[in-house]
């Protein structure tokens, strides 16, 4: 008899079951992992809102060979219940935090350390079945070990978030003792606020919402500014940022607004980095970025090789407190009304929302480890 798992499988827009389906056997190379707690992100609440745009549920995936329904969930924790052929035996039984990144180390990106522009990469809980059901299937080289370091597995969940954040962080270049602004702290910005003060820049935290910017300044920001979303924002974040010399601004929020917003409020020399997804083509004055010599820069996913262990250590720093960034941990019968609908209707019910697989009820985040 084969054992079997629950598992939420997005079947297609606004089309995500909770089933059961059997416990994935472990393959050549790669770890089977009893699942703690997974993520959700706006990545998955777009997928359920407005997709298939990754999940490869009508085309096979050119590197995974998915095709069909799949099992949602990139970012999770978990303990290492079997390995497979070719793998160390000492994964066996380790707590570990997982990118969910599949690459292939040998194409010319993943040569160059570039493993997230990899010719053939999958992402787990993307391209393939992921983390949120009873087990999951992925490769060590997206896993660090939690040996030692002293966060939850509710914490755990929270590294490939923060990973995302360490990536858009590295592709502003040097950011320490730099003035930075970070236009949007909801999700991401959260994280990318808390990774470019830990790495030394000081932050400028802009939102619309009074309580993300105080989460903000909790998490590290300098300065704070609370915008309404008119011509008047660029002022009030010239005024926030006075006499310093502002160098990078992340522009987090995706929207039209906050791209003018980033562009107005660039000195010369500014690096912009344009981290939230624009929904549609817009207009941007490039003889203004031309003259001022601004860079436009692109960032996706995240290096697992070198952004992920990054990510760690710095959860790990704030192992104990992170329950105002994921206060809840919610069963997967919650996952679309608890998570996914609320998200994608802009009301999301905390910065992050996490997921337990194997719980039946709402509980509140564990933090660190006794
Ligand atoms: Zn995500
Ligand atoms: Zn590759």
């Amino acid at each position: 008899m084969t054992a079997v798992m629950a598992a939420a499988v997005y079947h297609g827009r606004g089309d995500i079951r909770v089933e059961e389906r059997p416990v994935p056997e472990v393959r050549p190379g790669e770890l089977l992992v009893r699942v703690a707690t997974a993520g959700v992100c706006g990545t998955d609440s777009g997928e359920w809102d407005h997709g298939p745009v990754q999940h490869p549920v009508h085309a096979r995936h050119p590197a995974s060979g998915h095709l069909g329904p799949v099992i949602p969930g990139h970012e999770f924790s978990g303990t290492v219940e079997a390995v497979g052929p070719g793998v160390d035996a000492d994964w066996l039984g380790r707590e570990v935090a997982s990118c969910g990144a599949v690459a292939c180390g040998t194409c010319p990106p993943c040569a160059r350390g570039e493993s997230n522009r990899c010719t053939t990469y999958v992402g787990v809980g993307l391209h393939r079945d992921g983390a949120l059901a009873g087990y999951v299937l992925t490769p060590p080289e997206s896993c660090v070990p939690l040996d030692g370091l002293g966060i939850s597995l509710d914490e755990a969940a929270l590294c490939q978030p923060m990973a995302i954040a360490v990536h858009c962080a590295s592709r502003a270049g040097d950011i320490e003792g730099q003035t930075v602004v970070v236009l949007g702290v909801g999700g991401i910005g959260t994280f990318l606020t808390y990774a470019l003060a830990e790495s030394g820049a000081t932050v400028v935290a802009v939102d619309l919402d009074a309580a993300r910017l105080e989460l903000a300044r909790e998490l590290g920001a300098h300065r704070s500014v609370q915008t309404s979303g008119d011509d008047g924002d660029a002022a009030l974040i010239r005024d926030a940022i006075g006499e310093d010399e502002l160098r990078v601004v992340f522009e987090v929020s995706g929207t039209r607004g906050g791209l003018a917003t980033a562009l107005a409020v660039s000195p010369p020399g500014t690096r912009i980095v344009a981290v939230g997804i624009q929904g549609r083509p817009v207009e941007v004055d490039l003889a203004a970025l031309t003259v001022r010599e601004l860079s436009l820069i692109g960032t996706n996913a995240q290096v697992r090789e070198t952004d992920f262990p990054r990510a760690v250590e710095l959860v790990a720093r704030r192992a104990g407190r992170w329950a105002a960034v994921a206060p809840w941990v919610l069963p997967l019968e919650d996952l679309v009304e608890g998570a996914l609908r609320p998200m994608s209707e802009g009301r999301p019910p905390a910065v992050k929302t996490l997921i337990d697989p194997w719980s039946r009820t709402r509980r509140p985040l564990r933090g660190g480890t006794s």
